[in-house]
């Protein structure tokens, strides 16, 4: 408990302090060591209550509205100082530690698999751990729920500082409240009813993947959940509306639901709700996984097979994205069929005594070249080759998906191959454990954003150290 009343103390001090309006944050001069943390609050929260009681009586409306343009509103502005961060939603939670994936209690992944769910959190967190993703990143509440912002005549006043962090995307906190005012077992239900149809069906249609492209309409008012599916809309319009890119709500809320598997106490439908929580994200990995077919350039290559000359290879190539590899003797180069339908053949050359050259890796037969593929004049189209994937840098990005591979055992060996106060580039450590260069440099990203490892700036960027 001292622990985190020091936290919440230093917290308060960096955070609070400065940015939320006086009135609308804890007032605190000395940290009360040693006591029950409710001492921190003080008597500033008089004749208020907590925004969980107005949500279930409807009247939450504009209680939200003051909680993130007024009370955080000095934190979320700092996202517009800065361009948009990119890389994977999730892997920003992870790594500000708003989700701690060793902490997701099995028995939830258990049950969801009773459900037909077969896709584990591993498995939600890894595709979406992938999406090349872009948000904006300010501090973040880290733990925003209905119990912790409390409400004084319609002025939303936060009273738990514990959890904030410096470095969030800008949907963590929606997402956050979002989905505890969904999941959240109301004290007037029957803790021991294992499932109830009607917030089955409403959750359902809240989170049905379409409802993260345009916020869904109202619920029934007569439903006993209409107090739920208004501050839900409420909070995705919002949600929605501050996302820098398509999916980045949906991945926040993907994000929050695994984080309540985090805990196994409360009753048995406190329980289902969890599994529920967990039923609802598999839509969501396949949704981002279905976006690049809508895509019009390929995002694979089409390996035609091999030749030995250039003009022999250069007849099978039909389609953007086709790709023959002339080997004679030894590899020669690559030809490919330019994948953004310039109808350009590319020579990509992997013989080292021929100049600059890339390195070919043909494992499960599927295509890897390292580095990317860039051409200088004409189109200038500039991808990476990854397991047969095409990766467009530059343009197209938002339908770039990554290819499975085992990010956290690749992690786990690329960590024992780092030293401490030496920087070693991802080619170096991925030659010495025969590994794909791409995935090396993903599993080194990783570590850094675990803090397990640090990274070089610039040029430098996929070398790594030891933390
Ligand atoms: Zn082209």
């Amino acid at each position: 408990m001292d622990d985190k009343i020091e936290q919440e103390y230093r917290n308060y001090r960096e955070y609070a302090d400065r940015y939320i309006p006086f009135g609308l944050r804890p007032n605190i001069h000395d940290p009360v060591f040693g006591a029950e943390r409710g001492l921190l609050v003080g008597s500033f929260v008089d004749r208020s209550e907590p925004l969980w009681n107005l949500a279930r009586r409807n009247l939450a409306a504009r209680a939200v509205t003051s909680l993130i343009e007024e009370t955080l509103g000095g934190w979320r502005d700092q996202a517009y100082g800065k361009d948009p961060d990119e890389g994977s939603v999730v892997q920003a939670m992870i790594g500000a530690e708003i989700l701690l994936p060793c902490k997701l209690k099995s028995r939830y992944v258990e049950d969801a698999f009773r459900f037909d769910v077969t896709a584990t959190p591993e498995i939600i967190l890894d595709q979406l751990g992938k999406l090349h993703q872009r948000y904006r990143s300010a501090p973040a509440h880290g733990d925003l729920h209905g119990e912790n912002v409390r409400v004084r005549n319609d002025h939303a006043i936060v009273i738990d500082l514990a959890s904030v962090v410096r470095s969030a995307p800008l949907t963590a906190d929606l997402a956050s409240l979002e989905t505890w005012l969904a999941f959240q077992m109301p004290p007037e239900c029957n803790p021991w009813v294992y499932e109830d149809a009607i917030w089955v069906a409403e959750i359902d249609r809240l989170c049905a993947p379409t409802s993260f492209l345009h916020p869904p309409g109202p619920c029934d008012p007569t439903s006993k959940f209409c107090w739920m599916s208004s501050v839900v809309r409420q909070l995705r319009r919002m949600g929605i509306a501050v996302q820098s890119c398509s999916t980045e709500y949906q991945a926040a809320v993907a994000v929050q639901l695994l984080r309540r598997c985090q805990w196994d106490d409360g009753p048995a439908a406190d329980r289902f709700r969890r599994t529920k929580g967990i039923r609802r994200r598999g839509p969501i990995g396949e949704r981002a996984g279905e976006e690049e077919d809508m895509s019009i350039v390929p995002r694979r290559v089409n390996l035609r097979g091999f030749a030995e000359y250039r003009d022999e290879g250069e007849k099978m190539l039909t389609a953007p994205g086709d790709v023959v590899v002339i080997r004679r003797g030894a590899l020669r180069s690559v030809l490919m069929r330019c994948p953004d339908g310039c109808d350009e053949t590319l020579v990509v050359n992997l013989d080292s005594r021929a100049g600059k050259s890339w390195r070919l890796d043909m494992r499960t037969g599927k295509p890897t070249l390292y580095p990317s593929v860039w051409r200088d004049g004409g189109c200038g189209s500039h991808f990476i080759i990854w397991r047969g994937q095409l990766l467009w840098c530059d343009r197209f990005e938002e339908g770039n998906l990554e290819p499975n591979f085992e990010l956290l055992a690749l992690g786990r060996r690329v960590l024992k191959s780092l030293r401490r106060r030496e920087l070693r580039s991802a080619e170096e450590i991925a030659a010495e454990l025969d590994e794909i260069t791409w995935e090396v440099s993903r599993a080194g990203q990783m570590l850094v954003q675990r803090k397990l490892a640090i990274c070089g700036s610039g040029k430098q960027r996929d070398w790594f150290a030891l933390a």
